[in-house]
C-alpha cells in the first residue's frame, strides 16, 4: 500500500510521486478520536469531488480546509487499518491486502491537492500547515507500518503466497507490500520501533525546515540592479521581465530571481563579468550566509540521523537501505556505473573548457575561466564554432506551439491520444491550464493540468504530480499535472523559451504519460509508483522526440511569420547540443556523487562539516573541476534533503541509460509510429510496478539495457 507521507517533497524534484490515490466512496464523517476537529460536511474534501475524474474543486477549496481534512483523513485511515489488523477472521488476500488498498481515500484526496498547491502556489498559511502536518504524517505512516497485528497478517499471506493461486499483479502486491513493511521497520523490537519513530519524526521536521529555509534563501538570493547597465546583454524581453519581477516584489529596478540549480540561465547572455560573478555567488552561497536560512547544520544532522536509522534497520548506510528495492539494488552498483562515466565526462568537459579558455585569451581577457564565465563563453564558442545564437533560436519556440504542436503532437503520433482544453475546470492559479486527454478509441483517458511559469511562491525546478492516481480497484482515473519555472513574458509578449525549456516540457510530459497510461488494479502499483531509478526513464525517453524531425518541424515555427526553422539552424542546434554534454554530465555526476558520498556514511562517522565534506568528496571521486561545480551544492540540494531523492540522484543518469537504449530501439524499428508507441504503452508505460522492473524492461527491449547508446547520443565517444 502506498503510504508515502513525503509531504515535504519540495522544489526541484523532477517528479512528485503522486503517492496516495484518491478514489470513490466517502469515508468522511466517522473521524475517530477527536482528531480532525472542525472537519464538517461543508469542507470540500468531505465527499469525493463531483467534478470529472474527481478533479479537486479548487474553486471551493480554501487554505484552511486542508489541515482539518488531512487530520480527519489520517484518523479515519487509522480506524480502517485497526479494523483490518483486529479482524478475528484469518488473514486472506482480500481482507488484508485489498482492504488496505481501499483505505485512506479521504486522506489521499486531501493530501494530493495539498501537495500540489503547497509546492506550486504556496503562501505563509500553507507553509504553516505543511510544517504542522509534516511530523504528523511521518507518525501516521509509522503507525501503520509498525502495527504488529497488521504485519502479522501481511507476513502470514506472504509466507504462503505461492500456494494462493493469485494473479501476477496480486502476487506482486503481496511481495511489494511485505518488503515495504520490513523496510520500514516492521520486524524491529518494540524499543527499536520507538527509536525509529522518534528518528522519523525528527527527520521529517528537519527536512521540512530545510525546505522552508531554502525557499526563503532562494528568494533572498535574487539579483537586483538599480539600472540596466549591469544587465547589458540581456534580451529586451528578459529585461522587461526583470523589471516586472522587481515590481512584483515592490522594489525599484531590475530583479533576476534565482533558479534552484547552481548555474543561472542569464549568465549565458550577461556581458558584465562582475554581474555574472555576483549572480553566481548569490546562487552558490544562498544557504551559506550564516543567517537564519543557513542550512549547513541541518544537512549534517540529517545525514547523521539517516545513517543511524539505517543502522537500526540493519543496513550499513542510508544508501544501502534506500537502494535495496531499486533497479540498481546496491550503492556499489550505482557507484560503479557512475565511476565508469567520470573519465569520459570530465575529459569532454576539460576539452570544452580549453576551447572556452582559447576564446577568452583571443579576446585578451587576461583571466582564467571561472564557473560564472562558462555559459557566457560557451555561448560564444557555439556562435563561433557552430554559429548558433540563442536569440536567433528562441522566436521558433513559442510555448503554446511547443506544447500543442510538439509535446502533444508527438504523443498523438505515437499513442493516438488527443487533447481538448477545458476552461470550465477550476484551477489553483490563473497560470494553470487544464486539458482533457482523449484516447485513440474516443474515450476520455485522463485530465492533464500544466503550470509552466515561474512564480515566487513556487518551488524551483520542474515536476510532475497526480491529483488522482489511476486504479481499477477504486474506479479511479488519472488526474495529472506538470509544473515548471519557465520565464514568464511581460504582459502581451509571447512566451519564447530556450531549447532547454523545450526539453523540460517533453521531459515532464513523459512522466505525465506514465501516469495517464497507468492501467493497473491496485493504486500502490499504479503509474509512476516505481523505483526511482526507473521512474525517470519514461520522461528522459520522451525528451528524444523534441529533435525528431517530423515532430520538430511541426512545432518549431517562427512565432511572427510561421516560417519553419531554417535547416541550417536546426543542424546547428543538434551539433551545439553535444558541446554542453561534457559540462552537463559532469555537473550531474558531481551532484550524484555528493549524494552517494553523504549517504554511504556509516552511523559511526562523526557529524560532518558540509563544506569540508563536499570538497573532499569531489576530490575523491575525481569530479573537482574548478570551472564545473556540481549542479547542486550540498547545502541547497533539495532533492536529497527536502524530498525523496536521497541516495537516488544517480537515478537520473541510470535512467538516461535506459532512455537512450530504448530510443535506440525505436530508431532501429521505424521511429515515430503508432505500432511502436502502442507496444511501449502496453509493455511498459501502462504497467506501473506490477512486475520486476528489470524484467519489464528486458522483455520489451529483448535484452537488459546497456550504456552503449548513451555514450553515443551524449557525444562521449
Ligand atoms: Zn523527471
Amino acid at each position: 500500500m502506498k503510504l508515502n507521507a513525503a509531504l515535504m517533497a519540495s522544489g526541484a524534484i523532477a517528479l512528485t510521486t503522486g503517492s496516495l490515490s484518491a478514489g470513490a466512496g466517502a469515508p468522511a464523517g466517522s473521524a475517530a478520536g477527536g482528531d480532525g476537529a472542525g472537519f464538517a460536511p461543508s469542507n470540500p474534501f468531505y465527499a469525493p469531488s463531483s467534478l470529472p475524474f474527481q478533479a479537486p474543486p479548487f474553486d471551493k477549496i480554501k487554505d484552511d480546509d486542508y489541515e482539518p481534512a488531512i487530520e480527519a483523513g489520517m484518523a479515519h485511515q487509522l480506524t480502517e487499518i485497526r479494523r483490518i489488523a483486529d479482524n478475528p477472521s484469518p488473514a486472506t488476500f482480500a481482507n488484508t491486502f485489498i482492504a488496505m488498498e481501499e483505505s485512506g481515500r479521504l486522506l489521499n484526496r486531501a493530501l494530493a491537492a495539498f501537495r500540489g498547491v503547497s509546492q506550486a502556489d504556496t503562501n505563509p498559511s500553507l507553509q504553516k500547515t505543511k510544517t504542522a502536518l509534516a511530523p504528523k504524517l511521518a507518525a501516521h505512516s509509522d503507525a501503520i507500518h509498525l502495527n504488529k497485528k497488521l504485519f502479522a497478517r501481511i507476513a502470514a499471506i506472504h509466507a504462503r503466497r505461492e500456494s494462493l493461486k493469485l494473479d501476477p499483479e496480486s502476487l506482486r502486491l503481496v511481495v511489494v507490500t511485505y518488503d515495504e513493511f520490513v523496510h520500514s521497520g516492521a520486524k524491529l523490537t518494540d524499543s527499536d520501533k520507538a527509536k525509529l519513530k522518534a528518528q522519523n519524526e525528527e527527520l521529517s521536521t528537519l527536512s521540512n525546515s530545510f525546505t522552508t529555509m531554502l525557499l526563503e534563501a532562494t528568494k533572498n538570493g535574487a539579483y537586483l540592479a538599480a539600472d540596466p547597465a549591469p544587465l547589458a546583454g540581456l534580451a529586451e524581453g528578459r529585461l522587461a521581465a526583470a523589471a516586472q519581477a522587481a515590481q512584483g516584489r515592490k522594489v525599484d529596478g531590475y530583479l533576476l530571481p534565482l533558479q534552484n540549480t547552481t548555474q543561472q540561465p542569464d549568465l549565458a547572455s550577461l556581458r558584465v563579468r562582475d554581474t555574472r560573478e555576483a549572480i553566481f555567488r548569490n546562487s552558490w552561497n544562498r544557504t551559506e550566509r550564516g543567517d537564519t536560512n543557513d542550512t549547513r547544520d541541518i544537512i549534517a544532522r540529517i545525514a547523521k540521523l539517516r545513517a543511524q536509522r539505517a543502522q537500526l534497520l540493519g543496513y550499513s548506510s542510508h544508501a544501502a537501505w534506500k537502494l535495496e528495492d531499486q533497479m540498481a539494488k546496491t550503492p556499489q552498483a550505482a557507484l560503479a556505473f557512475m565511476d565508469a562515466l567520470v573519465p569520459l565526462a570530465t575529459a569532454k568537459a576539460r576539452h570544452d573548457g580549453a576551447d572556452i579558455q582559447a576564446v577568452i585569451d583571443s579576446q585578451q581577457g587576461g583571466f582564467t575561466l571561472e564557473p560564472w564565465d562558462w555559459d557566457y563563453y560557451a555561448e560564444q564558442v557555439r556562435k563561433s564554432k557552430f554559429d548558433l545564437d540563442q536569440a536567433e533560436v528562441k522566436p521558433y519556440f513559442e510555448l503554446n506551439a511547443v506544447l500543442e504542436n510538439g509535446v502533444f503532437y508527438a504523443a498523438t503520433q505515437l499513442y493516438g491520444i488527443h487533447f481538448k482544453e477545458r476552461k470550465d475546470l477550476p484551477v489553483y492559479n490563473p497560470d494553470v491550464r487544464a486539458f482533457e486527454v482523449i484516447d485513440a478509441d474516443g474515450a476520455t483517458l485522463a485530465l492533464f493540468y500544466c503550470d509552466y511559469f515561474k512564480r515566487d511562491n513556487k518551488n524551483g525546478g520542474a515536476w510532475m504530480g497526480t491529483f488522482v492516481d489511476q486504479s481499477k480497484l477504486l474506479g479511479a482515473r488519472p488526474v495529472i499535472y506538470n509544473v515548471a519555472n519557465l520565464p514568464k513574458p511581460a504582459p502581451g509578449e509571447p512566451a519564447l523559451i530556450s531549447f532547454e525549456d523545450v526539453i523540460t516540457m517533453f521531459h515532464e510530459f513523459g512522466h505525465a504519460l506514465h501516469g495517464m497510461f497507468a492501467d493497473t488494479r491496485y493504486p500502490s502499483l499504479s503509474g509512476t509508483a516505481t523505483a526511482r531509478d526507473f521512474v525517470e526513464f519514461p520522461s528522459q525517453f520522451n525528451e528524444h522526440w523534441a529533435l525528431y524531425p517530423a515532430v520538430f518541424e511541426h512545432y518549431a515555427k517562427h512565432y511572427k511569420t510561421g516560417a519553419a526553422m531554417p535547416a541550417a539552424l536546426v543542424e546547428k542546434i543538434k551539433t551545439a547540443k553535444n558541446f554542453s554534454e561534457g559540462y552537463d554530465l559532469t555537473e550531474l555526476l558531481a551532484a550524484a556523487e555528493l549524494d552517494m558520498q553523504w549517504h554511504t556514511l556509516p552511523a559511526s562517522a562523526p557529524l560532518q562539516n558540509p563544506d569540508e565534506f563536499e570538497t573532499s568528496a569531489l576530490a575523491r571521486t575525481h569530479l573537482d573541476l574548478h570551472a564545473v561545480p556540481p549542479r547542486y551544492r550540498s547545502s541547497y540540494f533539495s532533492h536529497i534533503w527536502g524530498s525523496g531523492y536521497s541516495a537516488g540522484y544517480y537515478a537520473y543518469l541510470w535512467t538516461q541509460m535506459l532512455a537512450d537504449d530504448a530510443y535506440q530501439w525505436f530508431d532501429d524499428n521505424g521511429g515515430l509510429t503508432r505500432a511502436n508507441g502502442d507496444r511501449l504503452r502496453r509493455m511498459i508505460l501502462s504497467r506501473g510496478n506490477t512486475e520486476d522492473l528489470g524484467k519489464i524492461y528486458a522483455d520489451w527491449r529483448g535484452r537488459p539495457p546497456t550504456v552503449e547508446a548513451m555514450l553515443t547520443y551524449r557525444g562521449l565517444r
